[in-house]
């Protein structure tokens, strides 16, 4: 095939990916087309971008999955190719299509294959016919509840129900016992409709406690297919990958080696062209192919870091139809690399996404450190995409330095305004089984309470550091110089007299209080049992340094009206200030209102005004960043009165219910 140049390059993508794309473009003298909707008009991606053309508004039906928007956007521009990332359109095989017919380069495999790929079934089948090992289960397109209960039994609970069309673990049900099965099928079903579009569903035997391991695949035009090594993606929530590593521990030369053959022949079954991952899950009796991804994955950079080479400009030279620049035989690997993935969302709250302003982003930097982001201070993280803030990278000779080196770095990385799970990262990077290797993918979800025991309580320097962050608030909404010692001070306080001033806190139940004094010695905090000397000093906006008694550390604070969401050596708290001076102090009255925790869109009403509902009972379902949420009745009471309905997207705290709890008064 003759080679096919460009030299403009369209990224149909956003965030770290669209960057990570572009890095690559521009070093290969490329110029980068990204398209952007109006919720990243000032994304990194866009400023980085040679050109940026605007393809809609924020929700991702209107613009990243817009298909007419997007090739109207490379029609614009004159781009000769379009790189998809992952996610959005990367798997979309009517966009593979719409390129090609519009005579522009898809960076990925033609549309046919990945339609095939792209059923979980269809793909099954195939293997299964290639003589590829496949888990056993059912995978006909017969959707009958009777036939696919037999199946479910003949394959023996538990069983793994799927969506076939699916994708980050949606549309998956575990089902325990025949008793299970129709409501766990109903509601993978609705998943499935819901998200693909398709409900479609195959049955697994689900295996015990296995790994996820993939294997990086590469054809190109010319005949040839090479493989570059696995990944270990075993350490996983909710069937999503949250740290990746490059090799696996478990995986021995001989295993490799097999498993490597068999990738190949996987890919060559369908010809296969470009980067696509091929999937296994594995345990001691064997490793069995589960799907393949069609696309480059997010994981892609450890095997980058062990192989040294750059899978973006493999991708972009096998599309123009170069050659793959390497032999099977000469793809090496050296070291190893980890990858954290770290998302907006509270680790101690569910894995709540979070959204918010980014107040405050330091990276850590080093030998055998790479970051991929598409955000910096200033940025707004919004709940319209996926939480993805950065993923952080490290290569180390070996797997104890790379693990070291990643907790490391993870202490390293701060960023303020909105919550991260960062701590989540250290604490599971730092557990003895990890270290070992001794993981599975149901690791996480085992050790969940290990891994994100509820936030400490704050210690004395933690309040010190919560009262220092109060004053230096008012000293800024004032307009007044900072200075460390209040006796400089010409505001009202201590003009007017008082020489000792109470500070509270809650956090979720707790609260917290503590008393400033002003003495003729400067300040001193009493908290619990301590009385000692506080005083501190601003490093940088928003971070300062404590000091009470003998103690110090480095605290970062960001408010947002009232809320303190401070951050030290000890943990994260998110605190209320309870301002006495402030009007709206009373807490608001607890039970009656049901508010969105988060901005989203009401998908489902599960319950009607006027009916009695025992607590916990399902009101309504929530979509925010990609995720359900179940919003539940607060006590056994009463629905009064619905406020939203299907399709209402809502703000934050917006009221969606009233709900009046049942009189247990005697
Ligand atoms: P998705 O495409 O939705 O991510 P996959 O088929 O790739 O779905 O599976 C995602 C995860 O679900 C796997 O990484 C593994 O944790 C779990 N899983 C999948 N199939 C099985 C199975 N047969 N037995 C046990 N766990 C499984």
């Amino acid at each position: 095939m003759a080679v096919r140049r460009f030299d403009k390059l369209l990224i149909a993508n956003r965030g770290e990916i669209a960057c990570r794309i572009m890095r690559t473009a521009k070093r290969m003298g490329l110029s980068s087309v990204a398209v952007f909707s109006d919720a990243d008009r000032d994304a990194m991606h866009a400023v980085l971008a040679d050109e940026a053309i605007r393809i809609g508004p924020p929700p991702p039906k209107e613009s990243y999955l817009n298909i007419e928007a997007v090739l109207d956007a490379a029609g614009k521009s004159g781009a000769g190719a379009i790189h998809p990332g992952y996610g959005f359109l990367s798997e979309n095989a009517d966009f593979a299509q719409a390129c090609a017919d519009a005579g522009l380069l898809f960076v990925g495999p033609s549309a046919d294959t990945i339609r095939l790929m792209g059923s979980k079934s269809a793909a099954k089948a195939l293997m299964q016919a290639a003589g590829i090992p496949i888990v056993p289960g059912y995978h006909e397109r017969a959707q009958d509840l009777a036939t696919l209960r037999e199946a479910a039994e003949r394959i023996g609970y538990p069983v793994l129900i799927k969506a076939s069309a699916g994708g980050g673990g949606r549309g998956m049900r575990l089902v325990n016992n025949g008793g299970e099965f129709t409501e766990a099928l109903a509601s993978a079903r609705r998943e499935a409709m819901a998200a693909f579009d398709d409900d479609q569903v195959l049955i697994e035997k689900y295996l015990a406690r296995p790994r996820h391991i993939v294997v990086q695949v590469f054809g190109d035009n010319h005949g040839n297919m090479v493989s570059l090594f696995e990944r270990e993606c075993s350490l996983q929530r909710r069937h999503q990958k949250v740290v990746e590593e490059a090799l696996s521990v478990a995986v021995t030369p001989a295993r490799r080696a097999e498993m490597s053959a068999t990738a190949r022949a996987a890919a060559q079954a369908v010809n296969y062209l470009g980067a696509g991952t091929v999937e296994f899950i594995a345990d001691a009796s064997g490793f069995y192919f589960i799907e393949m991804n069609t696309r480059l994955q997010v994981e892609h950079p450890v095997t980058e870091m062990i192989t040294g080479l750059d899978l973006v400009e493999w991708q972009l030279r096998v599309a123009s139809g170069e050659a793959l620049p390497l032999k099977q035989q000469e793809a090496r690997a050296n070291g190893h690399a980890i990858e954290a993935r770290i998302y907006a969302e509270d680790a101690d709250k569910g894995f709540l996404p979070s959204t918010g302003v980014i107040r405050h982003w330091r990276e850590p930097a080093g030998e055998g450190i790479r970051v991929d982001t598409g955000f910096r201070c200033g940025d707004a993280v919004t709940p319209y995409y996926d939480a993805l803030l950065a993923k952080l990278i490290v290569w180390a000779p070996d797997r104890p330095q790379a693990i070291e080196r990643m907790v490391h770095a993870l202490h390293g990385f701060k960023i303020a305004g909105v919550t991260t799970n960062l701590r989540f990262l250290q604490v599971l990077l730092d557990h003895p089984q990890v270290a070992r290797g001794d993981i599975d993918v149901g690791f996480i979800e085992r050790e969940i309470s290990a891994l994100t025991a509820q936030a400490a309580p704050m210690r004395a320097i933690d309040m010190a550091a919560a009262c220092a962050a109060v004053i230096l608030h008012e000293q800024e909404e004032q307009g007044a110089q900072r200075d460390d010692s209040p006796w400089n001070r010409t505001d009202g306080w201590t003009l007017a007299g008082r020489r000792s001033r109470r500070l509270s806190f809650r956090e979720d139940t707790h609260r917290y209080d503590a008393i400033l004094w002003y003495g003729r010695d400067g300040l001193s905090m009493e908290f619990e049992e301590i009385t000692a000397p506080l005083r501190w000093s601003e490093r940088e906006p928003q971070s300062f340094d404590v000091i009470l008694g003998d103690a110090s550390e480095r605290a970062t604070a960001t408010w947002s009206g009232r809320d303190l969401d401070l951050v030290t050596p000890h943990g994260r708290f998110a605190l209320a200030w309870l301002d006495p001076f402030a009007a709206d102090m009373q807490e608001a009255a607890a039970g009656s209102r049901i508010v969105a925790p988060m901005p989203g869109t009401v998908t489902r009403i599960l319950a009607q005004p006027g009916t009695d509902l025992p607590r916990g009972a399902p009101l309504l379902v929530l979509e925010a960043m990609k995720m359900e949420h179940t919003l539940r009745a607060p006590a056994d009471g009463r629905l009064t009165a619905l406020k939203c309905a299907v399709g209402d997207f809502v703000q934050e705290g917006a009221e969606l219910a009233e709900f009046e709890p049942a009189d247990t008064s005697p």
